[in-house]
């Protein structure tokens, strides 16, 4: 039989441990988030934002049509208390599907633009990408480069490359610009577009860009941060980012962002995570794991975000991205563009 002297160091662990984490214990709130933003571009702030409040953060990530599937199938039963995703028209898409809550905050609305947002409320953007034109500098003049439809003219046939019309972003742009233009105009536009093309749509922004660097085309439309990527890599290479539309309408920016689920069982706690990510305090994080552009107003870009320079951008609301993304849709695959 063990003498009590001997367990007393065993005792005492136990006394210190129960006494030590108890509190710790009690006091742990949860979050949720599924998250179509990759996990590294977002947990190292989850792990900051837990250090600071005790909140743990629970992190799910899926490709966006993936968790808005899985909340509609869970319904009341979800465990998510968040959604995050890239692209307005995918957060339009969930607040369609009404997997997304009304949410009203003041902070929010301070912090994040109107255009940024969900005029009802059930989506907030947390970065800023652009979606604008990059060209090859030992072959285009930046002057030559004046709009998104100046790219239909016959001067750049045979000169611009395109990502694929399957993703989302570009069906955000096309969304944008029948909202501005309407639907005659822009299809006349991406027709346009598709003529000009020097090659098959690629699968990806970066694709495109190589291809411009490499000289297989002069001129593509993509988004930033996939610029900076290469840029930081490859600082060399031949293309500058120009800044389309300063006289119509602005650069088509979009977002990634996220809103409080429908049936989050920590709704005040996701809303204040949610309202952090937009607080001064995180901003500039969130912008700069993935060299995008904050969406509060009081916070500055990163160093080599802000090189790029400053442009006009697209006042327009975004949810107009998702209002006319199945317009968007049918329009590209009528001009053949694949
Ligand atoms: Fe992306």
């Amino acid at each position: 039989m063990y003498s009590l002297k001997r367990l007393f160091p065993y005792c005492l662990t136990l006394i210190f441990s129960v006494c030590y984490l108890a509190p710790a214990l009690a006091a742990t709130e949860e979050v949720v988030v599924y998250s179509a933003r990759k996990a590294h571009l977002i947990a190292p702030l989850f792990d900051r934002y837990t250090q600071k409040t005790g909140v743990k953060v629970t992190l799910l990530t899926d490709k966006a049509g993936a968790l808005v599937q899985r909340l509609l199938a869970e319904g009341k039963r979800t465990p998510a208390d968040l959604l995050l995703t890239v692209d307005a028209g995918n957060l339009w898409q969930a607040a369609e599907q009404d997997v997304l809550a009304t949410v009203d905050s003041k902070q929010l609305q301070q912090q994040v633009p109107i255009w940024l947002r969900d005029p009802d409320g059930r989506w907030y953007g947390l970065s800023k990408r652009a979606r604008t034109i990059i060209y090859n500098t030992e072959r285009v003049q930046p002057a030559e480069i004046s709009t998104y439809a100046d790219l239909a003219q016959p001067k750049w046939y045979g000169r611009l490359c395109l990502r694929t019309s399957k993703k989302v972003y570009n069906q955000s742009l096309v969304a944008m610009m029948i909202a501005r233009y309407g639907e005659t105009r822009t299809e006349d536009v991406v027709r346009g577009w598709v003529n000009n093309l020097a090659a098959a749509p690629f699968s990806n922004d970066t694709k495109a860009i190589q291809a411009v660097a490499a000289g297989q085309c002069d001129v593509a439309i993509v988004n930033t941060y996939y610029f900076g990527r290469l840029q930081r890599k490859q600082p060399d290479l031949p293309i500058a980012l120009a800044w389309p539309n300063a006289a119509s309408g602005g650069v088509h920016v979009n977002v990634s962002g996220g809103g409080v689920t429908r049936y989050a069982k920590h709704p005040q706690a996701a809303l204040r995570l949610l309202e952090w990510l937009a607080s001064e305090e995180a901003q500039g994080e969130f912008a700069e794991l993935n060299l995008e552009y904050p969406v509060n107003p009081e916070v500055p870009a990163a160093k080599q975000v802000q090189a790029w320079g400053s442009f006009s951008e697209d006042p327009m609301n975004l949810s107009q991205a998702g209002r006319f993304q199945a317009r968007a849709v049918r329009l590209m695959d009528r001009v053949g563009y694949r």
